[in-house]
Parts: C-alpha cells; sequence; structure tokens
C-alpha cells in the first residue's frame, strides 16, 4: 500500500441507474469508510466546512474516532458540501486508481441524492434552483421592476429572510428583461471563414446560460466581438435550458437528466455542424465536460459534447499556440486581482484566463487561487451565509491587499459576491473577457 499516486486521477461514473446506489445501508457504510479515512488525513480541513464539521464530530465523539460519531449525524458534513470538486482535485491521494477509492465529492453526491429523493427539499431550494422559470417569470417588464426594486429594498430583504430563507445581505443579481440573443441581434452575423487551429475548428457556439442570459446578457456580446476580432465564426446556441448544475448540487438528478434530454440534442447537432462550444460560466463548462458524462457515460452524444466543450479561454489560448490569436491590443489593463475559480480549475486546464490576459501590455495578473464562497446557492441561503463570507475572507484579504486596478473571476456569482465583501477595495469588478474586449478596444 502507497500513499498518494503519481497517476493521473481516474473518475468512476456516478452509478446513480444502479440499486445499490439508492441503498440506504450500503450509503452508510461507504460514509463511514470514507469519513474513517478523512478523519486519519485530515488534508482538506481548510477547504470548506464539510471537513470541520465532520472532525469536530469525531472529536467531540466519546470514542474520538468515527465510530462513536451517530449515523444520524452524518447529513451534517453532507449539508456543508457544495461539490466544487477541489478536495478530489487538488488535495485527495486516495483518489482511484488508489485502492481506497476516495471520491469525497461524488459521495456527497449521492448521500445528497438519497436524501433528495426520500425528504424532497424546501419550496426556497427548488425555487433557487429552478433557473429557468426564474428568468421566464423576471422577464416579464412589470416584474422585472418590481423585483429588481424589492431586491434592493432593505426592509423587504430582512422579511424576505424570515419568510423565505435567502440572507437579508446575500448577493442577489438584478435580472435583465433582454436576454443575450435579443441584446446582440445583429452581431452574430458577421461573415468570417473558419480556421480550425489545433483541437479548435474556428466555429463556435455560445452557450449563454441562464446567468448569462438574463442577470449579465452585456457578457454575450463580449464574447461575440473578441471571438470575431479572432477570426473565429461565433454565434449562439438556438434554445437552451439550465445546463442542471443547480439541480445535481441539489441531489435532484431526474431534473439533471431532463435538463440533459433537452440540450444535449441541440448541442450535439451544432458539434455534427462543425462547431465547437463555450460558455461564460465555468460551472456549466464543467457540468458538459465533467459531471454529465460521468452521469451518463454511455449516451454518445453526450460524450460528443464533452469533447467539443471548451473553457473560453482554454479556446483561446489553443488559438494563440497555433498563431491565430490577435495581440493588437490598444489598451493597458495595470493590475488585475484574479479569484480563480474553483469549477475552472477542478478542469485541468491551467491558469488559461491568466495567460491570455497577461498577454496584454502594460498589465500584470495577481491570481488568488481561494474558493469565493459564493458556491451555487451557499452564499445566498440564509444558514450557510455566514460560513460562506467566512470561507470567502482570505479571498477579500488579499484583493484588499493588492489594491488593484480591476477584480475579476471568470465565475460572475463569485466577482459580485467578492466585489460586495470587498467594498471600496474594488474599483472595477467585471468579467475576464469584458476586459479583454476593453484591452482591444472593440
Ligand atoms: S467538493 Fe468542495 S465543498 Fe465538497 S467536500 Fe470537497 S472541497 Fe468541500
Ligand atoms: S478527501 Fe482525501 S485528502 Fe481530503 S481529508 Fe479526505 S482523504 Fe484526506
Amino acid at each position: 500500500m502507497r500513499e498518494g499516486s503519481l497517476e493521473a486521477p481516474t473518475r468512476h461514473p456516478v452509478d446513480w441507474k444502479n440499486d445499490l446506489f439508492w441503498d440506504k445501508s450500503d450509503l452508510e457504510a461507504e460514509l463511514e469508510r470514507v469519513y474513517d479515512i478523512c478523519h486519519g488525513c485530515r488534508r482538506c480541513v481548510s477547504l470548506c466546512d464539510a471537513f470541520p464539521t465532520l472532525f469536530d464530530l469525531v472529536d467531540e465523539s466519546e470514542t474520538m474516532e468515527v465510530d462513536g460519531v451517530a449515523k444520524t449525524d452524518y447529513k451534517k458534513v453532507v449539508d456543508q458540501c457544495y461539490l466544487c470538486d477541489l478536495c478530489y482535485l487538488t488535495k485527495c491521494p486516495y483518489v482511484p486508481p488508489h485502492e481506497w477509492n476516495v471520491d469525497f465529492p461524488h459521495l456527497m453526491l449521492r448521500a445528497k441524492a438519497q436524501d433528495f429523493k426520500e425528504n424532497g427539499t424546501s419550496f426556497r431550494n427548488k425555487t433557487l434552483t429552478n433557473t429557468d422559470a426564474m428568468n421566464k417569470l423576471m422577464k416579464i417588464p412589470v416584474i422585472n421592476q418590481a423585483g429588481n426594486a424589492l431586491l434592493e429594498n432593505k426592509t423587504f430583504r430582512s422579511v424576505f429572510e424570515k419568510g423565505f430563507g435567502v440572507h437579508r445581505d446575500a448577493p442577489v443579481p438584478k435580472y435583465h428583461t433582454k436576454n443575450v440573443a435579443k441584446l446582440t441581434k445583429g452581431l452574430a452575423q458577421v461573415s468570417i471563414t473558419a480556421k480550425p487551429v489545433g483541437r479548435t475548428t474556428g466555429k463556435v457556439a455560445l452557450y449563454a446560460t441562464c446567468y448569462g442570459n438574463y442577470n449579465t446578457p452585456d457578457l454575450g456580446a463580449d464574447f461575440l466581438k473578441v471571438f470575431q476580432h479572432n477570426e473565429v465564426e461565433i454565434k449562439l446556441v438556438p434554445k437552451e435550458r439550465c445546463c442542471g448544475m443547480p439541480k445535481f448540487e441539489l441531489g435532484d438528478l431526474d431534473s439533471v437528466e431532463q435538463s440533459m434530454q433537452y440540450n444535449i440534442p441541440v448541442l450535439a447537432k451544432l458539434v455534427d455542424e462543425g462547431y465547437d462550444l463555450v460558455a461564460p460560466i465555468p460551472s456549466c463548462v464543467l457540468m458538459y465536460k465533467q459531471e454529465l458524462p460521468l452521469m451518463f457515460p454511455d449516451n454518445k452524444d453526450v460524450i460528443k459534447v464533452r469533447n467539443a466543450f471548451f473553457d473560453p479561454f482554454e479556446y483561446l489560448m489553443i488559438r494563440h499556440k497555433g498563431g491565430e490569436l490577435k495581440t493588437d491590443f490598444k489598451q493597458e489593463l495595470g493590475d488585475i486581482s484574479y479569484q480563480v475559480a474553483c469549477h475552472q480549475r477542478v478542469q485541468k486546464i491551467g491558469g488559461k484566463t491568466k495567460d491570455l490576459l497577461s498577454l496584454v501590455p502594460g498589465t500584470q495578473v495577481l491570481s488568488i487561487e481561494r474558493c469565493s464562497g459564493h458556491d451555487g446557492t451557499y452564499a445566498v441561503k440564509q444558514e450557510t451565509y455566514d460560513k460562506s463570507v467566512k470561507i470567502a475572507r482570505p479571498v477579500v484579504r488579499k484583493v484588499t491587499e493588492q489594491a488593484a486596478n480591476h477584480f475579476t473571476s471568470d465565475c460572475p456569482m463569485a466577482n459580485a459576491h467578492i466585489a460586495k465583501l470587498a467594498g471600496d477595495a474594488i474599483k472595477s469588478n467585471e468579467h475576464p473577457m469584458t476586459l479583454l474586449r476593453r484591452a482591444y478596444s472593440l
């Protein structure tokens, strides 16, 4: 037996169609086994609150071992995991092919899924994770105006916290009535002859995402402008629904399957037509690159879409390597504090956003590889908001010390969360693609 491994981790599929996946006692035994390994290891103590919760339960038990922890308390650990995947991909020496076969995030997912199936979830959790329905409602002009105004009203927010469970200080994004398609009408019709470079075809379809469509729709125009400037043909995915990540984090795997059944045929058709796929939010990219393929390993279209999905900066840097990225930058960006989003780190693509922004003259990118604490709905829920602020503290401290010209993160939600917590210490906070567009003066 040896600790750690020089081999690359191999991820086993999520075996959720197997009856054993749903067996309560089998799950309990696996939780006890893995909790015991973690108790003896404790490397992940600083990553999130799941591990400190586990270690406190062990240390405060009569035996001071996992066997002294009540099985009914196992869920307390599960509730603190937001499936960022960092423990698996950045810390754990016992992941497969190691014989201990520890996959902590997917074990948490299994526990969440069983809990969801048995007990359902709250109205608040259902609503927060039903992003398509929220967008449909909030794009109605009269509801949009009233909704945005109420979400900014302090009195309403405290009533909302008591009645609905969304923390009064949580960052809640503004909703727009026009999505990316409406805002960029005409922009996507530029005629470009696609030139393949490396793994890229030179033709891209932008999966705008729920957040990108109705919370940050201007970002779509930034993508179109930057890709077109680099002579990549780009168009929007013609119809899309949520990628399923919010439901995945809730353990609602049937809803993830429904999203997959809607989105994958549309995306697979685009791939057949020669399009590569990109999205502005790392969590949505990860869903298509990793989680859906692990949930549906035998679905050929899911695998086809996985193989064509890129992080946008990964895409542009592949083309840079092949000599097909323009470096005719017109504006220096100065110092940029850059929080590396967890769901981007675990894509194993390296620091492509930093590499690209560093090509801009007069620009220095100062990376911060720490969790923002936003983590899906974790920073929004009344009961976990304070923990999310604690998790974000090292990033806020670093951003304040760096006093850069800009703060950025590929995850717009992380960006908003840190910007709110850092307050005046941040002069401007934008998506890296917006900064890149500015550097090109497009
Ligand atoms: S996946 Fe992320 S949140 Fe979950 S236990 Fe691992 S580090 Fe913590
Ligand atoms: S997930 Fe792996 S690295 Fe983290 S505490 Fe458990 S055994 Fe250790």
